[in-house]
């Protein structure tokens, strides 16, 4: 092994260590990280010591983008973007099992929440539980138009989304998927 693989272990592993951490504990870590790899003098010792610390920082990144972050105060009191109920909670648009925690994220109160996530297992998966609930929801006639509305754009938006990058069959956008899932929107009579 040379030097030059030997300095784009290190190279990557700074980079790790520097996004996990606040600067200064990276400083300290990287420091003490440094002075020990210089105390080998054999280069494979430390390539395998380089090994072991990356697979150990990479998986501690990949449980730090799958934990969801906690919604704050000010999100928390938020209204609902869909209904304008005074509290809401963060739904994420682009799912954390995909993309980690992300930014791209709707503030909706618990009953539009569910709502949202049960249109999307009726639209996205084959739920037929969710169908059942939604229909059941729509039917009471006890959810806004424009709620539903506005639920319908994100959803739309992130169908769209998925089935761009692949992940989903493209008739699930199309409007008789839609109306043949949820009944929206209703057959005017
Ligand atoms: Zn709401
Ligand atoms: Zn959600």
């Amino acid at each position: 092994m040379d030097s030059l693989s030997e300095q784009a272990l290190l190279d990557e592993l700074h980079a790790l260590i520097r996004f996990l951490y606040r600067p200064a504990l990276a400083a300290k870590i990287l420091t003490a990280f440094g002075e020990s790899l210089a105390a080998k003098s054999d280069a494979g010792d430390r390539l395998a010591i380089l090994r072991h610390w990356l697979d150990f920082y990479q998986a501690h990144k990949y449980r730090k983008l799958m934990r969801r972050r906690r919604a704050t105060d000010a999100e928390r009191m938020s209204p609902c973007s869909a209904c304008g109920y005074p509290v809401s909670q963060r739904h994420h648009l682009w799912d954390i099992a995909t993309h980690g925690e992300n930014p791209v994220t709707v503030q909706l109160c618990p009953n539009c929440h569910e709502l949202h996530h049960l249109l999307y297992n009726a639209l996205a998966r084959d739920s037929a539980y969710s169908r059942k609930l939604v229909r059941h929801m729509l039917d009471s006639g006890k959810v806004a138009p424009a709620t539903l509305e506005a639920i319908i754009g994100w959803l739309r938006a992130i169908l769209a989304y998925e089935a761009e990058n692949g992940w989903l069959e493209p008739y699930r956008l199309t409007a008789e998927w839609f109306a043949a899932q949820i009944g929206w929107p209703a057959a005017q009579p």
